[in-house]
C-alpha cells in the first residue's frame, strides 16, 4: 500500500508521519522537491505529475493555506493551495481508484448561535479562508472520489507555536492579560486527529461505505479566554514562575483582526463516534499531556 502524505511538517502532517507508518509505505512531502517530486500545492501541474508518478493507493492532504487573516488579501494564493490543488488531488484520486483523505474547518459555517454545528448544517462561510477550504471540499465530493474529510477545529501540536505556548510566553511577564470570552471551541491535538485518521482510514479501507464527511474535535467546550485559564493554572500548579494574576475575559469586538472569527465553533461529533465506534477525549485530556511536554514535567 503506497500512501501520498502532503504538508508533512505542518503540526497535523507531522503526527500523521508518525500514525500513518504502520497502514503502508509512506511517501511523505513538503513544499520542497524530494526526487523530482514536487509537494508544493501552488503549483498545480506539478502536484499532478507527482500523484501520476507515486501512483499512491492512499492520498491524505495535511497541506493548506492557513493564515487565515492573509487569506482575506491573498485570495488567489488561498484559493489555488485550498480550492484548486484539492480539486487536481481529488481528480487523480478519482482516476487511480485512490482513497483521499482531507481535513476541513468550522469556518465553512456562519459561525452563530450556540448549537454544535452537525455535517448536514447549511453552509455559510464566515471568511475567505473559510470560502477556499469549502471550495475544496465540493471538489472532492464533485469528483466522486473515495474520501475521508475532517472538519476539525482550534487545532494545537506539541510541535511549533500554539496558543498555549503564546499564553505561557506573555504570562512570564506581564501582570495582566486580555482573552477573548465570547468564542467557543474545543481544543483538539494535532496528534488525536492524526490517530483518529489513521483509525477510521484502517476501517474505511475495509469498508468503502463509511466514505465521507466528519466532524472531528475533542469532546468538551471552552472560550479562548476559559483555555488560557486553565493552561496558566495548570503551570503554576506544576511550579512555573508566571508574573500574571489576572487574566480578562473581552468580547471579539474588542480584539478586530482582518478576517472575522466564528463565535460558535461547536463541532457535533456524533457522526464519526457512531460510524467507527470511536471515543473522542475530552479537551482536557490532550491539553494536559501538551502542557506536560512544553513544560517539560
Ligand atoms: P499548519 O499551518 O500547521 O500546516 C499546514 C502545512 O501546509 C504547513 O506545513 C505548510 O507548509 C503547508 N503548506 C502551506 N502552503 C503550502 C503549499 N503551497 N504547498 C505545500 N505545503 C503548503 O496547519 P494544521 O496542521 O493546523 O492544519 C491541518 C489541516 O487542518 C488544514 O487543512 C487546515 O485547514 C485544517 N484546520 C486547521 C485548524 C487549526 O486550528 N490549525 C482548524 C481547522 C482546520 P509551510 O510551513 O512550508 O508553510
Amino acid at each position: 500500500m503506497n500512501i501520498l502524505l502532503l504538508g508533512k511538517n505542518g503540526q497535523v502532517g507531522w503526527e500523521l508521519q508518525r500514525s500513518l507508518a504502520p497502514l503502508g509505505q509512506l511517501i511523505a512531502l513538503d513544499r520542497h522537491p524530494v526526487d523530482g517530486l514536487s509537494g508544493d500545492l501552488s503549483d498545480l501541474d506539478g502536484l499532478r505529475a507527482t500523484i501520476r508518478q507515486v501512483r499512491p493507493d492512499i492520498i491524505v492532504n495535511a497541506a493548506a493555506y492557513t493564515a487565515v487573516d492573509k487569506a482575506e488579501t491573498e485570495t488567489e494564493l488561498a484559493d489555488r493551495v485550498n480550492g484548486q490543488a484539492t480539486q487536481v488531488l481529488a481528480e487523480e484520486a478519482a482516476t487511480l481508484g485512490a482513497w483521499l483523505v482531507h481535513y476541513s474547518t468550522d469556518y465553512v459555517f456562519s459561525g452563530q448561535g450556540s448549537t454544535a454545528w452537525k455535517e448536514t448544517d447549511a453552509v455559510a462561510p464566515v471568511n475567505h479562508y473559510g470560502a477556499s477550504k469549502l471550495a475544496g471540499e465540493q471538489a472532492i465530493i464533485d469528483s466522486g472520489c473515495k474520501h475521508l474529510i475532517f472538519r476539525t477545529s482550534w487545532v494545537y501540536g506539541a510541535r511549533g507555536n500554539n496558543f498555549a505556548k503564546t499564553m505561557l510566553r506573555l504570562a512570564k511577564d506581564r501582570e495582566s492579560l486580555n482573552v477573548i470570552a465570547d468564542q467557543i471551541g474545543a481544543p483538539t491535538g494535532a496528534d488525536l486527529i492524526a490517530d483518529v485518521t489513521a483509525l477510521a482510514l484502517g476501517q474505511a479501507l475495509q469498508r468503502p461505505e463509511l466514505a465521507g464527511l466528519y466532524h472531528l474535535a475533542a469532546g468538551g467546550e471552552i472560550s479562548w479566554h476559559g483555555y488560557a485559564s486553565h493552561v496558566i493554572a495548570f503551570a503554576k500548579a506544576n511550579g512555573e514562575e508566571l508574573a500574571v494574576t489576572s487574566i480578562n475575559p473581552i468580547d471579539t469586538t474588542a480584539y478586530p483582526t482582518p478576517a472575522r472569527r466564528p463565535l460558535n465553533s461547536r463541532l457535533n461529533t456524533q457522526k464519526l463516534r457512531a460510524n467507527f465506534s470511536l471515543h473522542l477525549p475530552d479537551w482536557q485530556s490532550g491539553v494536559t499531556r501538551m502542557l506536560m511536554e512544553v513544560l517539560n514535567k
